[in-house]
């Protein structure tokens, strides 16, 4: 080949690689990790099932960076979250929840160790329901953490990457996914603040609705490191209180993607998080991770920081999630009612 000749083939060839980075980068990928041959790509009227994970990370790692300040309920810090949150519900073009005249549900509330006084603001954006509107599934995660430490030298912000800027993060991206994917359902996304102080914005959330409009809640906690079950699976805190769990099992069945009951009895971890709130009453609502809590070494720690999460882990569980509670988003699955004693 001349110079001329091979010049132009390196060119060419440097072109074709680029695109072919670029193919593989946006391929769609299954819950197992393996590329998705569907039928969308024959017949467009079937959606495609994708979940960006270069977007996932880019709300995580912002959500559990150091300018957010460890998102501590009252600060500077959870107020550049709760900005995130609402700007990225704008970009959907989210609807208000109920009498609310903006994402904002801000309310008073006393603390009850330090007995200060805090302003803060669940962020709540909705998808309206195709054919049924007046029936809600909710999908939430806190975005509140402990902000910082007092005293000491170095790295003193609790990043709360794992927890729960994983959560919120699937949150933002399950709302993109069912904006374009269409829902018969009426799906109200929700980031609790102040969980950590005691589950109060979810509390404040479940005083001011009619609860026997809620059909579901899918809240989500701590999905960004590999289960003690192993990879592509995740566990449900009050797995036997009603039949929403078997409802998703069914879902995955085929996917390579499984659901357990969650293995921490002793930890009480059904009432400890926000889906306690609608459960007490009386909606099936459950919370999903993937967390081995028992030995987990940076949960509630300062090294709870975004680059120790396993981010195959937290987009391939925004999958299973998606592709689980499909049935009940869509109307075809109702859960039962919900047991609550403790
Ligand atoms: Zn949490």
């Amino acid at each position: 080949m001349t110079k001329l000749v091979k010049s132009i083939v390196f060119v060419f060839v440097f072109i074709f690689n680029m695109y072919s980075c670029k193919v593989v980068q946006t391929a769609k990928v299954g819950i197992d990790g393996k590329p998705i041959v569907n039928s969308s790509t024959k017949s467009k009227a079937v959606k495609a099932f994708f979940i960006d994970s270069t977007l996932v990370k880019k709300h995580l790692y912002t959500l559990a960076s150091d300018e957010m300040e460890g998102r501590k309920a009252g600060t500077e810090g959870i107020e550049k979250a709760a900005k995130y949150i609402e700007n990225e519900f704008e970009k959907l073009d989210l609807k208000t929840f109920g009498n609310l005249q903006s994402y904002r549900q801000t309310f008073d509330f006393e603390n009850r160790r330090t007995k200060e006084n805090i302003t803060s603001s669940n962020i709540i954006g909705v998808l309206e329901g195709k054919s049924k509107k007046d029936e809600y599934v909710i999908v939430s995660a806190h975005y509140d953490h402990l902000g910082k430490k007092k005293r000491g030298e170095g790295d003193l912000i609790y990043n709360g990457a794992n927890d729960d800027a994983s959560g919120v993060a699937a949150v933002l991206v399950l709302a993109k996914y069912f904006k374009e994917m269409g829902n018969e359902r009426t799906i109200v996304f929700a980031a609790f603040t102040a969980e950590e102080m005691g589950l109060i914005g979810s509390t404040h959330f479940g005083k001011g609705i009619d609860a026997s409009k809620f059909v579901a809640g899918i809240n989500l906690e701590m999905i960004g490191k590999v289960p003690s079950f192993g990879p592509n699976t995740a566990w449900l805190t009050g797995f036997e209180r009603s039949d929403f769990g078997k409802i998703i099992q069914k879902n995955l069945e085929g996917t390579g993607y499984q659901l357990f009951p969650d293995p921490y009895k002793k930890y009480n971890l059904f009432f400890r998080s926000d889906n306690a709130s609608l459960a007490r009453l009386g909606v099936p609502s459950h919370t999903f991770s993937t967390t081995p809590i028992d030995v987990d070494p940076d949960y509630h720690k300062l090294t709870d920081e975004a680059e120790t999460l396993n981010m195959t882990v937290i987009t391939q569980t925004i999958q299973a999630v998606a592709k689980g509670t499909t049935s009940i988003i869509n109307g075809k699955d109702t859960p039962k009612s919900v047991v609550i004693k403790e």
